[in-house]
């Protein structure tokens, strides 16, 4: 048996599929169970293996890394991640004040329509 790092399939949006995906290959899928995207074992920019779990040290805690240890590349699921947060922070910074508030009341959806009730209730609409 093989020591050290055993590989980690991840989806690309960053489900953990199997963090022993070479000495338990019984577990890897194809696609995501979770979110049907591609799965990967390597990083898409330098082909290097995605560290798993370690062998001598089995732990149930296993998060899926941010970046490639080897080129620095973030992973498919990272640039995701920091794409949408630079997204709206570009979004929130184009907005007035108010339409941040309305922006932030559309994000709370299950009270949204509570707080258009009580906004429409306390608005004077000048008849
Ligand atoms: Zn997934
Ligand atoms: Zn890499």
């Amino acid at each position: 048996m093989e020591r050290g790092f055993d590989v980690a399939l991840i989806c690309l949006n960053g489900h953990i599929v199997n963090c022993s995906s070479h000495d338990y290959p019984q577990f890897n899928k194809k696609f995501c169970d979770a979110c049907g995207a591609q799965t990967i074992e390597e990083c898409t920019n330098c082909h290097t293996a995605i560290q798993g779990s370690y062998r001598d040290n089995i732990s149930f805690n296993y998060k899926a890394p941010r970046f490639c240890f080897n080129c620095g590349h973030p992973f498919p699921w990272t640039g995701a991640k920091i794409q949408a947060a630079h997204d709206l922070a570009m979004e929130l910074e184009s907005l007035s004040n108010e339409d941040r508030q309305m922006w932030f009341l559309k994000q709370q959806r299950r009270c949204y329509s509570r707080s258009i009730l009580i906004m429409s209730a306390a608005t004077p609409y000048g008849v």
